[in-house]
């Protein structure tokens, strides 16, 4: 199904929740809409307005969709504007939003304008490049990092902790496994001291607002970023969750 995230390449799916995210604290309301779109599902789009009913809608055949590699998505409006009313330059702000997240934006392209479109940057707007590398979107998806809900270890020896929904923790306390764990804004398992600001749910901010928290930093300890707190009479223990 063209609307399921999930099937989309990781980074592309990492991108898009967050754009969603970064869109609403601008007060622009979008869905995602077409992601990963498999051979059935563009030909069928191929034939709309050719050997079925309809209007054209695509010159382009599988696999010369970038929606065929699992590398783009296409969101609209979800405000009770209209889908694809243009008004307040709303998809131009998305646009902008998305450009700032490290996304390619069809409404940048020269040829065909596509203000509802998102890609994964450094591959042109065709699959020309995909396919000169992977030959198809099987091959080129055999190559994607696996996902699983569950902790993610670096090449650097840190941690980030990919949740249920296949998102990864960010900004955020999550208690795991009896303990609590703290992951900066961008995703890392904290070590050390910290501060948290429950407010505004930022780690360490800059205006030194927040409280203290200590996270285990012993290197592969058993209980490594685990969070310790402070008794009454100062000593520290740490936080065991029920
Ligand atoms: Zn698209």
């Amino acid at each position: 199904m063209a609307r399921d995230i999930t099937k989309l390449h990781p980074e592309a799916r990492r991108l898009a929740l967050q754009l969603v995210d970064e869109c609403e604290k601008e007060g622009l309301v979008i869905k995602i809409t077409d992601c990963l779109r498999d051979k059935a599902e563009q030909d069928a789009l191929y034939a709309q307005g050719r050997t079925e009913p309809g209007s054209i809608v695509t010159n382009v055949k599988y696999p010369n969709s970038m929606h065929n590699w699992g590398v783009a998505f296409d969101f609209c409006r979800n405000d009770g504007a209209g889908a694809y009313n243009e008004s307040g330059q709303f998809f131009t702000r998305v646009g902008a939003v998305g450009k700032r997240l490290g996304l390619e934006w069809g409404g940048d392209w020269k040829s065909i304008v596509d203000k509802p479109h998102f890609q994964l940057a450094g591959w042109g707007s065709t699959p020309a490049k995909l396919k000169q590398q992977y030959g198809t979107p099987e091959a080129y998806m055999e190559t994607w990092p696996a996902q699983e809900p569950g902790w993610e270890k670096s090449a650097d020896k840190r941690y980030k902790y990919r949740k249920d929904d296949l998102t990864l923790a960010a900004s955020e306390w999550l208690t795991i496994n009896n303990h609590w764990y703290l992951f900066g804004a961008d995703g890392w398992m904290l070590t050390g001291w910290h501060r948290w600001n429950p407010d505004t749910r930022t780690v360490d901010p800059v205006d030194g607002s927040g409280d203290w928290y200590f996270l285990d930093n012993t290197y592969n300890g058993p209980l490594e970023g685990a969070c310790w707190h402070s008794r009454d009479n100062g000593a520290q223990e740490v936080w065991f969750v029920e």
